[in-house]
This record gives structure tokens, C-alpha cells and sequence, in this order.
């Protein structure tokens, strides 16, 4: 093999709004040979790629895959060795729910040289757009960004320690809202407990759904992307964070913080 001098980078988009890309994410998009996205990146992010650069959509479009991600590793390794740089371009952040891991796995493996650059991710969009606090001294000390399991035993929840002040960030919800209701109330949680649905999180046309996991299963889907905020921050009305979240709970406040669902 020749001397590697390329290198790929992993560069968060960010959720949509080209101002919240980073600086270095902008620079490197105007200097790179190739960029290598997701079809969740915005039409305004890929408007800043150089016109010099080779730009492949690796995404997945209507549930059909493009690419699979071993095709997708392989890309990147065969690009890097004849000497480009490359940017694979996630949207987010590149380390979260982004399949980076086996990107990693496969560039280490090929002794490629690699970067990570950090994106904004869904759920820090999502707290803004509906003008949450993720976490909150008074009602969430912890965050878990989260997703249902898939695949067989995807019925189960595997989400370990959600506690009364866990805010929970479900990327990824699907479709269909009375399974995620149910689920989330297989998990555990109280039925009146407060979420929020976010769609299209900082982009032109971002929604907010005020909710509760009960009523939940009837809300009308939302565009996706979409995630889900579940927890005591996301009610609507910053007093009902103290009230209405302990009535939820139908318990007094905890002494300790370690108060588990499940
Ligand atoms: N790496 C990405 C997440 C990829 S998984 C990140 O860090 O944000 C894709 C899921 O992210 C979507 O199904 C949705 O749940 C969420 N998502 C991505 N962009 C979003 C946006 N602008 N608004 C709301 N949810 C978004």
C-alpha cells in the first residue's frame, strides 16, 4: 500500500441550521476532495461544500439503503489510501446514534488517519427549540439519550437506571406513537408524565408537541426527524416542573437521587 498522507474526518453537521455548524466543520467543508453524507444533513449544510469536491449521498431515502455500511467503511478506506481527504458528513454529532463506532473500527484497522469533529446533536436542538432545560436543579440531574432497541428482543427495554430525575431523549421514535406510549410506560414511567415532541429541531420548519406519555399514543405524527423529550423538564410551564411533574410521581419528592422506575 502507499504512504497514507489523506485523512478522513468525521464532522457533525449539526441538526440542520448551517449556523450551527462549527467553524472547523465549515473549513473543512470548503477543502475537502470528497464528502461522504447521510440524507439526514441539510440542503443548506451541503450548499457549503466546495464545488472542487466529489459529494456522495451514502444515505438511507424511503427506508431503502443506498450504501450498506460496510460499502460505506470500504469508501472511506479506498479514498483515504489514494491520498484524498475525505469528510464523512453526519448529521448531529458523528458519535451519536451515528454508526461511528464501525467507521472507526474499519479506518483503524486500515491504519487510516482520522478525525472526529462534534456536531450539535438532535437532543441539544431539540431542548432549544422547545426552549427546555435538559437538565434542571430542580427536576433532572441526569440525561439519557436513548433509542428502543431493535431486533428481537426489541420489545424489551434496556435503558438500566431511569430515575424521577432522568430527562430522557428518545432519538428516533418512529411512527408509531402508541407503541412508543406503551413502551414507555412498560419502562416504568408514569403515565401523566410530561414529553415533548420536536420535529425538525432548528430548521424552517421546526414543530413542538406538548404532551404526557397517556396522551401520547393519540397525538398526530409529526415530520420526522422527530425525537421525543420525556421527563419532568418538558412540561410546558416552568412551574409545573416543581407541581404537576411530584403529583406524576404520586410521591413526595425523594430524599436521595437514586429513586428507580424500573
Ligand atoms: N447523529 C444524529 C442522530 C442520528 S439518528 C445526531 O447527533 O443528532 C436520527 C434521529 O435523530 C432522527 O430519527 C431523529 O430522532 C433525530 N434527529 C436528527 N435531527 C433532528 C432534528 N433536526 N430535529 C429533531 N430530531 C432530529
Amino acid at each position: 500500500l502507499p504512504a497514507i498522507i489523506a485523512k478522513v474526518y468525521l464532522v457533525g453537521a449539526g441538526p440542520g441550521d448551517p449556523e450551527l455548524l462549527t467553524q472547523k466543520a465549515a473549513r473543512l467543508l470548503q477543502n475537502t476532495d470528497i464528502v461522504l453524507h447521510d440524507s439526514l444533513v441539510s440542503r443548506e449544510v451541503l450548499d457549503l461544500i466546495t464545488p472542487n469536491a466529489e459529494i456522495i449521498d451514502v444515505g438511507k431515502r424511503a427506508g431503502q439503503k443506498l450504501l450498506t455500511q460496510d460499502e460505506i467503511n470500504s469508501l472511506l478506506v479506498s479514498y483515504a489510501v489514494q491520498n484524498k481527504m475525505v469528510v464523512r458528513l453526519k448529521g448531529g454529532d458523528p458519535t451519536i446514534f451515528g454508526r461511528a463506532g464501525e467507521e472507526l473500527d474499519a479506518l483503524r484497522r486500515a491504519n487510516v488517519p482520522y478525525e472526529i469533529v462534534p456536531g450539535v446533536t438532535a437532543a441539544t436542538a431539540a431542548a432549544a427549540a422547545a426552549g427546555i432545560s435538559l437538565t434542571d436543579r430542580r427536576a433532572a440531574s441526569q440525561v439519557l439519550l436513548t433509542t428502543f432497541s431493535r431486533g428481537e428482543n426489541g420489545k424489551q427495554m434496556d435503558w438500566g437506571a431511569v430515575t424521577s430525575t432522568t430527562s430522557l431523549v428518545l432519538y428516533m421514535p418512529g411512527a408509531e406513537y402508541a407503541e412508543v406510549s406503551a413502551r414507555l410506560r412498560d419502562g416504568g414511567l408514569p403515565a401523566d408524565l410530561p414529553c415533548a415532541i420536536v420535529s425538525a429541531a432548528s430548521g424552517a420548519r421546526q414543530m413542538v408537541r406538548w404532551s404526557n406519555i397517556s396522551r401520547l399514543a393519540t397525538e398526530a405524527k409529526l415530520p420526522a426527524p422527530a425525537l421525543l423529550i420525556v421527563g419532568r423538564v418538558a412540561a410546558q410551564r416552568a412551574h409545573e416542573i416543581s407541581e404537576q411533574a411530584w403529583a406524576a410521581l404520586d410521591e413526595s419528592p425523594p430524599a436521595a437521587s437514586t429513586t428507580r422506575w424500573i
